[in-house]
């Protein structure tokens, strides 16, 4: 099956370089199969095996005693194979996306960091940068310990999502809080954008990174990443239909964002719409040669959670003013209808028809124009994460630096 990776694949030359201009010549037509791709069945990463099959290896991890190794993390009972489907090639180098190894105390795994879903095209009209393939080493503790204090978070990567994708703090390099403020923050609809060196990163709830389980939002949400203290990053939920963000007591989320479980010992969540989104620092003992940030003496001793620092007035401007309807339904096509106001467009948007709508993970297969409305036909697959809200991100043009505009949390899935 092909990857979800319809749209924008590196030119080749981009990897062979050293210096390059710009990725021009990005814009590979869709091939139509990211939504059957995004179809991940259950079986492919639910594994059935057996406890004399396996290595434990520190912690929740295992690795199987049969080559080729695979990674297991015991989960709430359940052994899932977290990595396989993310190791795979996706951007055609040769190289695939990430390896996994380790040792006494670490799982060692080794990533491009180049998301395996569907991106917008940058740079554009309000990101300068290009997304560039990396060489990461991530240093995981297998065991990973409670701190006596807080670490703050660093500026850089500050854990890796499953696709070996890194997640940072709320900021920009501004200081600028990159989820809720400023226009000039754009994430695309994966939530996520490159910054000077081409590191693609999230800032929050990565909704188009596959987990080895659907989210019904019925039980505790999948798995998501791990943090460079080693401990796990959940998605939202909690229980059914609870987040955990709306817990209350000695279970609510501490300033971190995490909590303790008796099935899962101390693990974070994401928070959808309330900062700090993924970390609001480490409840546990770094790793050091993670982010260089750690070695700064001064960062070294940098301790305590971040604060919110978003205006009244910080926010987007409202370029999108209607996205109808606002629930959508898994299994169907439907027709999603976007309103828009040229006129409080910073950059003018050009006439005609966009080139590109993605409502989270989910890239719009015809796209029409009616004055200021475009109507994108939208397929939701069967697997289709619930509840959680989805970005809404549009472009108008396929040469350099389309205009992009954006809404977030403006459709979500609901039950079928
Ligand atoms: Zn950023
Ligand atoms: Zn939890």
């Amino acid at each position: 099956m092909n990857l979800q990776f319809s749209r924008r694949a590196f030119p080749l030359a981009m990897l062979v370089c050293s210096v390059s201009f710009f990725s021009v010549g990005s814009t590979v037509s869709s091939t139509g199969s990211s939504t059957e791709a995004q179809e991940i069945s259950r079986s492919a990463q639910a594994a059935s095996i057996g406890q004399d099959q396996v290595d434990a290896i520190g912690g929740y991890w295992y690795v199987s005693k049969s080559e080729p190794k695979i990674y297991y993390y015991r989960d709430g009972g359940q052994w899932l194979d977290l990595f396989s489907y993310h190791c795979k090639d996706s951007n055609k180098d040769g190289i695939p996306n990430m390896e996994i190894s380790h040792d006494q105390e670490h799982l060692i795994i080794k990533s491009q960091g180049y998301p395996n879903h569907p991106t917008a095209i940058f740079p554009n009209s309000d990101n300068p940068n290009e997304i560039r393939v990396q060489d990461f080493t991530f240093r995981l503790p297998l065991v990973p310990r409670k701190s006596d204090t807080i670490t703050r978070l660093p500026r850089g990567p500050i854990g890796m999502s499953l696709n070996g994708v890194v997640f940072f703090n709320p900021f920009e390099m501004e200081g600028l809080n990159a989820v809720a403020g400023y226009d000039e923050v754009w994430l695309d609809s994966c939530c996520g954008h490159p910054q000077q060196s081409g590191v693609y990163h999230y800032h929050k709830y990565p909704t188009c990174v596959k987990s080895p389980f659907i989210d019904e939002g019925k039980s505790h949400s999948p798995i998501l990443g791990i943090a460079f203290d080693g401990f796990p990053l959940y998605g939202p939920y909690e229980s059914d239909g609870s987040m955990a963000m709306e817990l209350k007591g000695p279970e609510a989320l501490d300033a971190c964002n995490g909590h303790s479980d008796p099935e899962r010992g101390y693990h974070y969540h994401v928070t959808p719409n309330r900062f700090p989104y993924i970390l609001g620092g480490y409840a546990g003992v770094v790793e050091p040669s993670n982010n260089r940030e750690f070695r700064r003496p001064a960062e070294r001793a940098a301790t305590g959670t971040i604060e919110d620092n978003t205006k009244p007035g910080d926010k987007y401007a409202k370029i999108i003013t209607a996205v109808r309807p606002g629930n959508l339904v898994r299994g169907q096509t439907h027709e999603i209808q976007i309103d828009f106001d040229p006129s409080a467009a910073r950059r003018p948007i050009r006439e005609g028809v966009p080139s590109w709508v993605q409502i989270g993970p989910y890239e719009a297969e015809s796209i029409e124009r009616r004055g200021d409305t475009i109507v994108a036909k939208v397929a939701i697959p069967k697997d289709a994460a619930i509840g959680v809200w989805l970005d809404c991100h549009i472009e108008f043009g396929t040469q350099l630096r389309p205009v992009v505009i954006k809404k977030n949390d403006v459709l979500r899935v609901t039950v079928d």
